[in-house]
């Protein structure tokens, strides 16, 4: 029988765990406090600070499977993925670790007994290699690794491998090593025949692959490209699950073994179309059956489609996925967001967050799908009409419509024309290094001062220490330089969980230096500063600024409050999906599928000021097993790492329990006043609230009440201001209708007046008037009544409007067709009276001028022009 995947993945944590081995859960995939990565790539991700010595294992054995996500950065895979079989962008790796524990002879051993004893994988079909040495970097030949393999596998079976293949790095800098891989040759018994295996490994062979890779972790690689020795010797291994499911259930695709047919079989039936029909739909298939994965998992995790950093991202994977479907399945509507719930259901024992957000992630995704879809359209109409395309069209394409070049050039030969394939690399070569430019960040290497301690925050209890500098390194952004310091204690809080970074300073007998931000990479609390002080040696005082940390607290405790009024207003499917806090706003992001009405929003900040005046002490438990932190009613959230031991943050228990590593109010009174300032969406099912508290609140009702009064006062201090205001409007209302029937009543008769003045003569009835209007528009009226009257008439007004002088011709219908008289031609000439200018069409001009006193001219000088 062969073994499901379930059962494969379950073998490897038992097997471990006997080994001694304590199995952990996977971390989240996107990462958080890491400025050198945007994902989890491997599994060693999660326990990088053990290798660097900046923090302690619970155990020295772990294992696990851990999500990983290789579409950027050093391991980057996107473009095989789909194409090839074995490359996928989210995959699991499986992993067993040693810090400081076993090395070589264990790890070796142990991985021979699972794959030939557990998994029985036939060891004639099975390669392994040890790193050959290389002589630039100084590394010797790993005779270790060999010597401990030739006690399982025959010798010609262990091969050599370079740098590239058997030294692994986690990215430009860290923790890195020689490894050992394992690979498997599924090949045919003829193939077999035909060519060895041991010709075939590593050469890219869709069914000579490499399952397994035994990192021997000894050194970090520093910022200046050296390496270092790691304070101790680890192992550190990662198996494809995905490709190790092939070799057990003896196929030769990842995407044959039941951790993808029920996606593709779901992906074939929607497109009335089977797998293995034809490679080009094949090859859609498998991209979508992937990218579900890894958009799913990313948005489970808490990151949403965005236009930077993993946002972006996670866009490009599921837009990617979205134009092989449009392309060359004809998914014209969104369907990918139709996977989620079996992609759930298929995980739900292993990785429970998708299945438990599946409504969630399925609305994002379709959200996004959907618009990317309407832009897709949009950049179909901008081809439209174009006959061939330039590389700045195309990148125009690729930038604002999201268009791959690939899909732009399929599209034109669709439509027999040509793509400027070479302009388009170019165009992307200038946005790259436009991107670069403003992205280059130079981080120097860590200058230790004395003992590299463990640094320790002391935040929660004091907002004041003596300290001791104990590393700091140089870092160059933009041409900006800055210093990051660590201490061996500190009082600062470093930005997390949305609360901002402390500022302050510190200060020793001689100097000063003031601390800008404080932020968490991985376990170290880093601070910043714009210089370094002269002695570093000196015991310095830190200390934080208190006002703005006391806002903060203010803030990041209202939001708590916050979150538990909407979830008893709302309902319990309200989760945070984000949360900003500093002293200034408290901003809230959470599920929710419809705007909040004014009604909600009044009850919820009604319940969180209740709970401010009922002043609840804060409730503070540290170091909480996490079992028994979420027993308590603690909700953890999904994307979030937490460790074993944990901080538990209560505001009554039956109100509001969190897992919170942030700095809170001694009691709930110290908020003061909860103000909401805004309810808006951000995302697809995500809404945000802004709100203000203390005396950002009090300063906002003040400023308020004082606008209030000043309107009133402008009224006169009326009793009831609206029904003041209201009837201000009406009258103002009912005032403008009045000046407007009496402006079309003079109207009319100033048009009676001039029609009894009219002058017949030989071809022409004249009026010729100085006259008093009240608008441009009751000049314009009176002039096409009289047109209407008269059919030969020759209209010249000299019009005092509203005290600024304007010029009328009229000329009627009959009379503009002798072509005798041009309205236009005779403002021009007259408008000069009033020194203006203006002029129009043949039969009806008008102009304006700023001498009012020239309106008698005018007259004068038309009666001139007619004779
Ligand atoms: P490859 O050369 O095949 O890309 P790698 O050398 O990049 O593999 P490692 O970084 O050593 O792989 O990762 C450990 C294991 O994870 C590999 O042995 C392989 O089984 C698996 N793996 C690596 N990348 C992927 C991927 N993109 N999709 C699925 N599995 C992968
Ligand atoms: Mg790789």
């Amino acid at each position: 029988m062969v073994m499901d995947s379930g059962s494969i993945r379950r073998k490897f944590l038992e097997f471990f765990e006997k080994k001694g081995h304590t199995i952990v859960p996977s971390a989240p995939l996107v990462l958080k406090n890491d400025p050198t990565l945007l994902f989890t790539n491997s599994g060693m991700v999660q326990f990088k600070d053990y290798f660097l010595g900046n923090a302690t294992p619970k155990s020295t054995r772990i294992a696990d499977t851990q999500k990983c996500l290789r579409v950027s950065g050093k391991h980057n895979d996107l473009e095989e993925v789909g194409i090839d079989t074995y490359h996928h962008t989210m995959f699991e790796m499986l992993g067993n670790w040693s810090f400081g524990d076993y090395f070589k002879k264990e790890a070796i051993a142990w991985a021979w007994e699972l794959l030939t004893e557990e998994y029985k994988l036939p060891k004639d079909r099975l390669y392994v290699t040890v790193f050959e040495g290389d002589a630039k970097e100084n590394l010797p030949f790993d005779q270790d690794a060999y010597n401990f393999w030739k006690e399982h596998i025959a010798e010609d079976r262990i091969l050599r491998g370079n740098k590239k293949d058997n030294f692994w790095e986690m990215g430009e800098m860290g923790p890195c090593g020689p490894c050992s891989e394992i690979h498997v040759d599924l090949r045919s018994e003829e193939e077999v025949k035909k060519i060895p295996g041991k010709d075939v490994v590593n050469m890219s062979h869709p069914q000579v692959i490499e399952i397994w890779n035994n990192v021997f972790m000894e050194f970090n690689r520093k910022a200046d490209g050296s390496l270092e020795k790691l304070p101790a010797q680890h192992v550190d291994t990662g198996m494809g699950f995905e490709r190790l499911c092939m070799a057990i259930q003896k196929k030769t695709s990842n995407y044959d073994t039941d951790v993808f047919t029920p996606l593709l079989d779901f992906i074939g039936q929607a497109a009335g179309i089977k797998y293995k029909a034809e490679e080009k739909t094949d090859i859609a298939m498998r991209v979508i059956a992937d990218h579900v994965r890894a958009v799913s998992f990313a948005i489970a995790d808490g990151q949403l489609p965005s236009n930077t950093g993993a946002g972006y991202v996670i866009r490009r994977i599921l837009r990617r996925a979205v134009r092989y479907g449009f392309t060359f399945l004809n998914f014209k509507e969104p369907f990918i967001y139709k996977l989620v719930p079996v992609l759930g259901n298929q995980l739900r024992d292993v990785f429970p967050e998708l299945e438990s957000q599946k409504d969630y992630v399925g609305k994002v995704i379709f959200e996004e799908e959907a618009s990317f879809l309407r832009t897709l359209e949009k950049g179909l109409k901008r081809m439209e009409g174009l006959s061939s395309i330039s590389g700045e069209q195309a990148f125009e394409l690729y930038d604002t419509y999201g268009f791959p070049l690939d899909l732009t050039s399929l599209i034109a030969r669709e439509r027999g024309f040509t793509v400027d394939e070479e302009g388009f690399k170019v165009e992307m070569e200038k946005q790259k290094s436009r991107s670069k430019a403003a992205a280059a960040k130079e981080t120097g290497d860590w200058v230790l001062i004395g003992e590299d301690v463990k640094s320790e925050f002391i935040g929660y209890d004091f907002l004041e220490s003596e300290i001791k500098i104990i590393k700091y390194r140089k870092v160059k952004q933009k041409n900006k330089e800055q210093f990051q310091l660590v201490f061996d204690r500190t009082p600062f809080y470093a930005e997390s969980g949305g609360q901002v970074g402390d500022t302050g300073y510190i200060e020793s007998a001689n100097e000063k230096i003031y601390i800008l931000d404080t932020k968490k990479e991985n376990e170290l609390i880093v601070h910043s500063a714009d210089k370094l002080p002269e002695n570093l040696t000196s015991s310095f005082n830190a200390i934080v600024d208190k006002h703005k940390r006391q806002l903060s607290m203010d803030n990041h405790s209202a939001t708590h409050l916050l979150h538990a009024a909407l979830r008893s207003v709302l309902g319990k499917h309200v989760e945070q999906k984000g949360s900003l806090v500093n002293d200034k706003v408290l901003r809230f992001d959470f599920s929710h599928f419809a705007a909040m009405t004014p009604a909600e929003i009044q009850k919820v900040e009604d319940i969180v000021n209740v709970k401010i005046r009922e002043d609840i002490h804060l409730d503070e438990k540290r170091n909480v097993p996490i079992d028994q932190a979420k027993a308590l009613g603690a909700m953890a959230l999904f994307g979030e790492k937490y460790g074993d031991f944990v901080r538990v943050i209560t505001f009554d228990p039956k109100f509001s329990v969190e897992l919170c590593g942030g700095t809170h109010v001694k009691s709930t009174g110290n908020i003061g006043l909860f103000k909401i300032v805004s309810e808006s969406s951000v995302a697809a099912g995500v809404r945000r609230i802004e709100a203000i508290t203390a005396e950002n609140a009090e300063q906002f009702v003040r400023t308020e009440i004082a606008l209030l009064d000043e309107v009133r006062a402008l009224l006169k201090n009326p009793k009831d201001l609206v029904a003041s205001l209201k009837s201000l409007s009406e009258e103002k209302h009912a005032l403008e209708k009045k000046i407007e029937a009496f402006n079309q009543e003079k109207a009319n008769q100033l048009k009676d007046e001039l029609a009894r003045k009219a002058l017949k003569s030989n071809g022409y009835s004249l009026i010729l008037e100085k006259v008093s209007v009240p608008s441009a528009d009751a000049l314009k009226n009176v002039a096409y009544a009289l047109r209407n009257q008269f059919d030969d008439l020759l209209l010249i007004l000299a019009a005092d409007v509203d005290s600024k002088p304007q010029v009328a011709v009229m000329i009627g219908e009959k009379l503009a067709s002798t072509n005798a008289y041009h309205a236009g031609n005779m403002v021009k000439e007259l408008a000069k009276e009033i020194d203006g200018g203006g002029g129009g069409q043949p039969f009806f001009a008008t102009a304006g001028g700023k001498n009012l006193n020239g309106l008698d001219a005018v007259i004068e000088k038309a009666r001139k022009l007619i004779q």
